[in-house]
């Protein structure tokens, strides 16, 4: 035993030597204890890959880790597998850990509950879902750093079922990584899932990086050394510049959205600076603006109007004059960190309180009401700078929420009466496949079978709700399993417009109707 508990010692340093800020003792005693207790209760259980199941939940918690989280979160995660693959009792974890770190890692399990089943139409509902059921935030955060080492490992799962996981991963994790403002979680993930989703395309993109990146580094060199060279004449310091070649399916997304042509697509290589300050930022804009030309209606500042995701940054896409163009973006450090780790790097955790919930949460219940909410698209229109304002179904307690902020006395308070009236707007219901729709409160089947299509809509002669033969004013409840019987001589009632909630049946009901209403009129 004290051999164990010596090579867990460095198991734990390995860990939190990927976070900048140390942990306190308190912190590293319970990580230990988390460790010890995860690698008994796995100690039988292996890998596809055939190693310890444990090195699984190592690669986790070094990936909580760099992503800054707190010793309660990596804690966490090292337990995160142990209530569905080992069976031990939820009482023993809340003895052994307690109820802060037992509710992290039954979100966790709750969370795995929900597959996939490749349904486009309605992976925005489960992308909604599983934030609605994140009571707290960490719990996604760990889905995804598990997620992360699922996908770094994925070449050992049997071959039927890699093609399901990696998609899964294009279209919910990586998104939600991309909504939570953490771009390099998304990165990865994107870029370890697209050669098991669309292996000819990968191939394919990435011959095309190869040619292009070739290109741009015959000057690059020269072409940073003539940058730093201006910055220093115009006495800006401390400046960090970097270099960074876009990302495999980030790339190929925007092949799709440019007709298939390379050459359209400008920030496949991009020169990064960071600079200390706001006012640094619009310095160093002028300074490369007089270096070298801009392109026309590609200068983008996501400074005074940030992306949805909150992504803050300026872009400019210049001519280096030797035949080759570059993207340049400008931002603070900051601006870099939130960047790069997005919501986790304002998920700072003192040990056992959280610090900020209240303005995370605020500020993803502010990205949960935008029209372009996980729309999977990165804005990149041409003008850019469009201000991301609510639209007009924006519920009223989201707008009133950057003003009540200031005069929050009770965070707690609040924080709860914020998620009951989230659930208060919407309720999560099922088809018989298990695909989550995600509709208004008091919807009826109606409204139901709308969302799943007009032509269900159109010709529905009756529905169940569980299993059960319900009438089509029936109000669905969180959870319930629906399915809608149609019939091709069924056609919609005026009446259904009295009790239906969502705008698509609505529309489509009276549209249905038209004909006969100018026949009266007439
Ligand atoms: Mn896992």
């Amino acid at each position: 035993m004290a051999d164990t508990e010596i090579s867990v010692q460095d198991k734990i340093k390995e860990i939190t030597s990927l976070r900048a800020a140390p942990f306190s003792k308190e912190g590293m005693m319970l990580m230990t204890r988390a460790y010890l207790f995860a690698l008994n209760a796995h100690k039988n259980h292996t890998r596809y890959s055939g190693e310890p199941y444990m090195v699984h939940l190592h690669e986790t918690a070094k990936n909580l880790a760099k992503l800054g989280m707190g010793s309660h979160t990596i804690a966490a995660g090292l337990l995160h597998d142990v209530i569905e693959d080992t069976g031990i009792d939820q009482k023993i974890i809340q003895a052994e850990f307690g109820n802060e770190i037992l509710g992290l890692i039954e979100g966790v399990t709750k969370l795995g509950t929900l597959k996939y089943r490749g349904l486009k139409r309605h992976t925005e509902s489960l992308r909604k879902l599983f934030i609605a059921m994140s009571k707290d935030l960490r719990v996604l955060i760990i889905k995804l750093a598990d997620r992360l080492h699922n996908m770094q490992t994925l070449m050992h799962v049997p071959l039927h079922k890699q093609k399901r996981i990696a998609e899964e991963t294009l279209e919910i994790f990586a998104p939600l990584a991309y909504r939570l403002g953490m771009r390099s979680l998304n990165r990865e993930l994107e870029d370890l899932a697209f050669p098991y989703v669309y292996p000819k395309e990968h191939a394919e993109i990435k011959k095309m990086l190869k040619q292009k990146s070739k290109e741009t580094g015959v000057h690059l060199e020269k072409n940073l050394r003539s940058l730093q060279k201006a910055l220093a004449k115009e006495n800006v310091r401390n400046t960090h510049i970097s270099f960074r070649i876009k990302g495999l399916y980030s790339t190929y997304k925007k092949w799709l959205r440019k007709n298939k042509d390379i050459n359209q697509i400008y920030d496949i290589s991009a020169i990064r600076i960071v600079v200390p300050s706001i006012h640094d930022c619009y310095h160093v804009l002028g300074i490369i603006h007089g270096l070298w030309r801009p392109m026309p209606g590609r200068i983008k500042d996501y400074i005074a109007f940030p992306k949805p995701n909150g992504y803050q940054s300026i872009h400019t896409t210049i001519f280096t004059g030797d035949g080759s163009i570059i993207e340049v973006q400008i931002r603070t450090e900051d601006m870099e960190r939130d960047a790069e780790f997005g919501i986790a790097s304002h998920l700072i955790y003192k040990e056992g309180r959280p610090a900020d919930e209240t303005s995370n949460f605020v500020r993803l219940m502010q990205l949960l009401s935008y029209r372009t909410w996980f729309s999977g698209e990165k804005s990149d229109s041409q003008s850019g700078a469009t201000p991301h304002a609510p639209d007009a179904s924006t519920p009223l307690w989201v707008q009133q929420l950057a003003e009540s902020q200031a005069e929050i006395t009770e965070p707690q308070e609040f924080l709860e009466n914020l998620r009951a009236d989230f659930f208060q707007h919407r309720v999560f219901v099922f088809t018989p496949m298990g695909d989550v729709v995600d509709l208004p409160v008091d919807s009826s089947p109606i409204d139901f079978a709308y969302a799943i299509h007009s032509d269900i809509g159109n010709h529905i002669s009756g529905a169940k709700v569980n299993g059960k033969l319900v009438s089509l004013d029936t109000k669905l409840h969180n959870g319930d399993v629906v399915e809608i019987q149609t019939k091709q001589s069924s056609k919609p009632s005026s009446k259904w417009l009295e009790f239906c909630k969502t705008g698509v049946a609505k529309r489509k009901i009276q549209a249905s109707l038209q004909p006969q209403d100018q026949n009266h009129s007439a």
